[in-house]
């Protein structure tokens, strides 16, 4: 919920004498807009915009003892300021200091040039020849000597400051004078009225925090230290105000997330609850060429469980790439569909969605045929006439299952009787799109108000402090075993230049009748790059294998295919059946096959380039291989040289084929943004807290946030507001 923009009361246009302090102010409404775009509207998000560092101007320095680089205030005698129009019109000012410092040795070290792009004839007032002016900037050690841009000005007999002077994130044209005095006034005005129960509170003097550090007596402290307040400590974020921010905020969290969960749980869901016999899992299991494994049944007993409750499902189902997650989404779909719902299955990739497609028609097929029911499939590529067809069969509920991409989700497209929502890969899916997946999902039957169940899954496990904390309103299943008969991956790490001694590797696999994937690096920004890259990669591959290049025939399927975002849908699913079927032995591909795709005979990946790739990345693509019964192996090429952190990486790789173990140490390697993913765009990431440096603060959160809850939830409500605002639906995507 957005609030309309509200005026800033106090927020007027900076004075002349303002104005001559830094740029010139833009009108009103410009600032208003500037400040908008900062999120800046109540008075509680003033009061929570924290200044980013603090500057000393409580001494003035001699430029004679100045560190360059720095921001410095000097003082001195200004000898002389004209315009100049070279290199382009600016004013530039000489100003002379005492020249007197420890370091003092000549008199180029107590000058500095100033100099002002845009200035104004107020500026060249009090910068007049002889005046005496303090002024305060980044000084730089030009090859002409010391030199300030755009400092700021005050006149040499203002009293110094006696305190640290806080410098809050801004953008252009908004000046830190016009944020320090909205921020002033937030403050004023915010309700920072108590909202922590005194237990609470007195649980919290445990971790450090002494009684009077109030919301407000924090909020204040940051905003404006008092003198005898420790720069380190402020910078550290551990003095005590820091820590009563921290635990509002984990608080506003973790409240936010079990108040989803409470609401959930309050609504209604359709009831999957089936009978063993003749049950149609129980027919899918008899068709699968393999039994389950323990870890499989285990989580599909839960997932049943939790669909044959009145309340929506939302469970997480982790398990590392290869763990067998798509069973265990047919097995689900099974009980809906025989309950007379409709199941959505949704991936992130036309790849992807139409492997599930294939494979849930060779899985259900006959069992729907036998019901009168079909597997419909949707995406954005699909030729009109097709997709016309298959929404009216959704539509009537003749489809039982729908597969497809994010098209499934666009309006358009009317379900008869949904009933269970999968997504694939959910972590690859933006806020918004969940978001929306959720409206639309609600609806009316018979009177009722039915929420689906939702059974999102992913092969990137959630470390727990962040399972804890972001995602502390799902329920998670985890797959924790493969499926037997796979040898483990082997993983070699091999400079670049050496990729020759692998044609002969590749041609062994090839005449033992395996296949082989040759994955070319994302190039940062640039898909052409990208396409040339892996054109090559492929041309290369060819010759060395001693293969002929396809010709212009765009229905062949070479031995040696190339697969890239570029081709038209059409060609991508046919190069990709090509190597699904077998005729493909080897496949050049950008990072599109990343996710999910499932060929079991491959049993050698070559990924280029691969210090480029992100930890979660590389055993995503690593996973394409030994999903079979025949020894696989890795080969992660890398340019030298290689960065501290890729090095640790490529390392990791070689160590471990285990995903909850690379997923550790990749939270280690990065900081929890990456997990993330797409909710860090719900700008719901934590400003003050900081995972894993504040794990005890969590835990303190997640024990109160129950308590208030069930003891004062206006208390909650309040809290929650305050801190979340219109973020509060975000958290629940
Ligand atoms: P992921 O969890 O990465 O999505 P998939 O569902 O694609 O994994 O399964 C990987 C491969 O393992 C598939 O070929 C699948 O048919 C096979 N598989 C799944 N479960 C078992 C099992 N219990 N025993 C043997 N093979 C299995
Ligand atoms: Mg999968």
């Amino acid at each position: 919920m957005d609030r309309p923009p509200k005026k800033t009361a106090t927020a007027k246009p900076a004075s002349p004498a303002a104005s001559l302090k830094s740029a010139p102010v833009k009108p009103k409404s410009a600032a208003q807009q500037a400040l908008d775009k900062l999120g800046l509207r109540t008075p509680m998000d003033f009061a929570l915009h924290v200044p980013m560092r603090y500057e000393d101007e409580t001494t003035v320095v001699r430029l004679a003892d100045a560190p360059v680089g720095e921001s410095v205030q000097i003082e001195g005698v200004v000898l002389r300021c004209d315009i100049t129009f070279k290199p382009r019109r600016q004013l530039v000012v000489q100003l002379q200091d005492d020249g007197v410092g420890l370091n003092s040795g000549g008199g180029e070290r107590s000058m500095c040039t100033l100099r002002f792009f845009s200035f104004y004839p107020s500026h060249q007032k009090a910068l007049a020849v002889g005046q005496r002016v303090r002024v305060r900037g980044e000084l730089r050690g030009g090859f002409f000597g010391f030199e300030m841009v755009h400092p700021t000005i005050k006149p040499a007999d203002a009293a110094l400051a006696v305190a640290l002077t806080p410098v809050y994130h801004s953008t252009a044209g908004l000046p830190q004078a016009y944020v320090r005095k909205a921020v002033a006034s937030g403050l004023q005005r915010a309700d920072l009225s108590e909202t922590l129960p005194p237990q609470g509170l007195q649980a919290l003097q445990a971790l450090g925090l002494p009684p009077q550090w109030t919301l407000r007596a924090s909020l204040e402290l940051l905003h404006q230290p008092p003198p005898e307040v420790s720069l380190q400590a402020l910078e550290d974020k551990d003095h005590p105000a820091w820590l009563r921010l921290k635990a509002e905020e984990l608080l506003a969290q973790q409240l936010s997330q079990m108040q989803a969960r409470a609401e959930r749980a309050s609504m209604q869901a359709p009831d999957f609850a089936v009978h063993e016999q003749a049950s149609w899992s129980a027919a899918l299991l008899k068709v699968l060429p393999f039994s389950l494994t323990s870890a499989q049944s285990r989580v599909a007993t839960e997932i049943g469980r939790d669909m044959a409750a009145h309340a929506p499902m939302h469970r997480l189902l982790q398990g590392d790439v290869g763990s067998g997650k798509t069973v265990v989404a047919a097995l689900a779909a099974c009980a809906a569909m025989q309950a007379g719902w409709q199941c959505a299955l949704m991936a992130p990739t036309e790849i992807l969605a139409q492997q599930h497609f294939a494979k849930m028609l060779q899985w259900l097929q006959p069992l729907l045929e036998q019901h009168g029911k079909t597997v419909a499939w949707l995406t954005g590529s699909q030729k009109k006439k097709e997709r016309t067809a298959m929404l009216a069969s959704v539509e009537s509920g003749q489809a039982a299952l729908v597969v497809g991409t994010h098209a499934l989700i666009q309006d358009s497209v009317v379900f008869h009787k949904l009933g269970l929502v999968i997504i694939d890969e959910q972590h690859r899916f933006g806020v918004a799109q969940r978001l929306s997946l959720r409206r639309k999902l609600t609806h009316t039957q018979g009177g009722r108000q039915l929420s689906p169940h939702l059974l999102m899954m992913t092969a990137t496990p959630i470390p727990r402090t962040l399972a804890m904390s972001y995602y502390a309103d799902l329920d998670v299943s985890t797959i924790d075993e493969l499926p037997p008969g796979r040898t483990p991956i082997v993983t070699r790490v091999l400079p670049g230049a050496k990729r020759e001694e692998l044609v002969a590797r590749i041609r062994e696999q090839v005449e033992q009748g395996r296949q082989v994937y040759w994955v070319c690096p994302l190039i940062e920004e640039s898909e052409a790059l990208d396409l040339r890259h892996a054109t090559q990669a492929h041309q290369e591959l060819c010759e060395a294998l001693g293969v002929e290049q396809p010709g212009d025939d765009e229905t062949a399927l070479p031995l040696v295919g190339l697969m890239h975002g570029k081709l038209p849908p059409a060609r991508k699913q046919a190069v990709m059946q090509g190597f699904i079927d077998g005729h493909t032995r080897v496949l050049v591909s950008t990072t599109v096959i990343e996710v999910g795709v499932d060929v079991p005979n491959a049993s050698l990946m070559v990924i280029e380039h691969a210090e480029r790739f992100g930890l979660s990345q590389l055993h995503q693509l690593r996973g394409r291989v030994g999903r079979g019964a025949a020894a696989s192996a890795c080969v992660l090429l890398y340019e030298p040289p290689l960065g501290q952190v890729a090095r640790a990486r490529l390392r990791a790789m070689q160590q471990t084929n285990d995903g909850f173990e690379l997923s550790r140490i990749d939270l280690e390697l990065r900081g929890p943004g990456e997990f993330l993913g797409a909710r860090q765009s719900g700008a719901a990431l934590l400003r003050f807290a900081e995972l894993g440096v504040d794990d005890d603060v969590l835990a303190w959160a997640a024990e109160q946030a129950a308590d208030l809850l069930a003891n004062n939830p206006q208390a909650a409500q309040r809290h929650m507001m305050r801190w979340m605002g219109g973020k509060v639906d975000y958290l629940k995507a």
